[in-house]
């Protein structure tokens, strides 16, 4: 494929709409198109039917429907697939899908790498590498949903992924500008036509971009607070320097107004000796509860044991730590439930997909969080 060709894949409906236009082409064509591309996961434009021939011709010269390119997939035994993805430059991103009884959640990745540089996170060990572009993010559920129907034998009415959470790797919130059509795309009836509570946005806490998401495109949102004080939060993610626990919290509280759930999802990655003592859950509570009612934050806690990596030098939490720390929040009322790690047989140990890369491929590729997350809230 010409790497001069317009990838379709980057467009929301508006801009496949305003390109359709260049070429002299209504609205209604673009809406067409746009049909093929992420209801029927159309690869070519030669099976468009109902297209021009002309127009399809046209197509086929100027645009392509650009895949990622696939390096691994491995399925666990409990239905949880992960994809690795190769995009250029030596930097792979990873897509995981997660069948429960009554959802698939797709965690999907914003970024190459992160610059957020998080203490326990393997993402933020890499540092950055680069954006994904709109096209980037959206194919990662292109390539999900249509290849998870036919693997599913799965009907025309019936969808493979009905929830998306942007927690794979990356900070979404520090690439917006790809991340707002990315969303767009997944919540356009045209496209894949999830409502806004099925797609969750999680984020370290990028202050003035969590204002902006509330006003250009209120879906659900997650914040990693992991740490109840600055002093602590200061040293496992590192943007709290810059935007403390204060003003993320006015922020959480100013983005219910628009939000499509009356709660924050508030995730805690529990860290042996670190952020899992009662104190500091006791901490928690007050902070989210407030000094007065109205800096309360509606929210649900959602644990995280942490997943280790060779160079955190840090530990998870026991089982009973996480369910005595979940306790005291279920004990002031706020709904905590602890994340389940799936697809244990295809995650096996940290960094061995890496590894696997890397013999493949020849090239230094960088590690991809081997973690497999879950949304509970959806
Ligand atoms: N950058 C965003 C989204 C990607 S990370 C964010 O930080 O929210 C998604 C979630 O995985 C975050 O809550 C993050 O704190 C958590 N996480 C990162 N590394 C982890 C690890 N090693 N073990 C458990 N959870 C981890
Ligand atoms: Fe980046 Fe999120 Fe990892 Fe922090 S936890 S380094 S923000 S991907």
């Amino acid at each position: 494929m010409g790497v001069d060709r317009v990838n379709l894949l980057e467009f929301d409906l508006d801009g496949l709409a305003a390109y359709c236009q260049q070429r002299g082409e209504k609205r209604f064509r673009a809406v067409q198109l746009f049909r093929w591309i992420h209801q029927k996961g159309a690869t070519g434009f030669d099976e468009m039917s109902d297209l021009a021939r002309s127009l399809r011709s046209k197509l086929s010269t100027q645009a392509e429907i650009r895949a990622l390119t696939l390096l691994t997939e491995q399925a666990s035994a409990d239905g949880t697939v992960k994809w690795l993805f190769d995009v250029g430059g030596g930097n792979a991103v990873e897509t995981v899908f997660i069948p429960e009884d009554d959802r698939g959640t797709l965690c999907v990745s914003s970024q190459a790498g992160c610059a957020v540089g998080c203490r326990f996170c393997s993402t933020g060990h890499q540092g950055f590498s680069r954006n994904l572009s709109t096209g980037e993010i959206v194919a990662q559920l292109w390539h999900a949903e249509h290849q998870l129907r036919v693997r599913l034998g799965l009907g025309p009415g019936e969808r493979a992924v009905t929830n998306v959470v942007m927690m794979g790797m990356g900070e979404p919130l520090q690439n917006y500008a790809a991340l707002v059509p990315a969303l767009r795309v997944m919540l356009d009836d045209h496209g894949y036509g999830l409502s806004r509570r099925r797609v969750t946005v999680s984020t370290s806490g990028v202050v003035p971009m969590i204002d902006r998401l509330r006003a250009d495109s209120p879906v659900a949102l997650a914040v990693s607070l992991h740490a109840p004080n600055d002093a602590l939060r200061d040293q496992l993610v590192p943007l709290n320097r810059k935007y403390p626990l204060d003003d993320l919290l006015c922020a959480c509280r100013r983005y219910l107004e628009a939000a499509p759930r009356d709660f924050i999802t508030f995730e805690y990655c529990m860290l042996e000796g670190v952020n899992d003592t009662l104190e500091l859950a006791q901490q928690l509570v007050d902070l989210v509860h407030g000094a007065d009612r109205s800096k309360r934050v509606p929210c649900k806690f959602n644990l995280i044991p942490f997943n280790p990596f060779p160079q955190s030098g840090l530990r998870r939490s026991s089982r009973e730590r996480v369910q005595a720390f979940a306790k005291v929040l279920q004990d002031a009322g706020i709904v905590t439930t602890v994340r389940r790690t799936r697809g244990d047989d295809i995650d096996a140990a940290c960094g061995q997909l890496a590894g696997e890369v890397q013999d493949r491929t020849n090239v230094q590729t960088r590690m991809v969080r081997p973690v497999i997350r879950i949304e509970t809230t959806g």
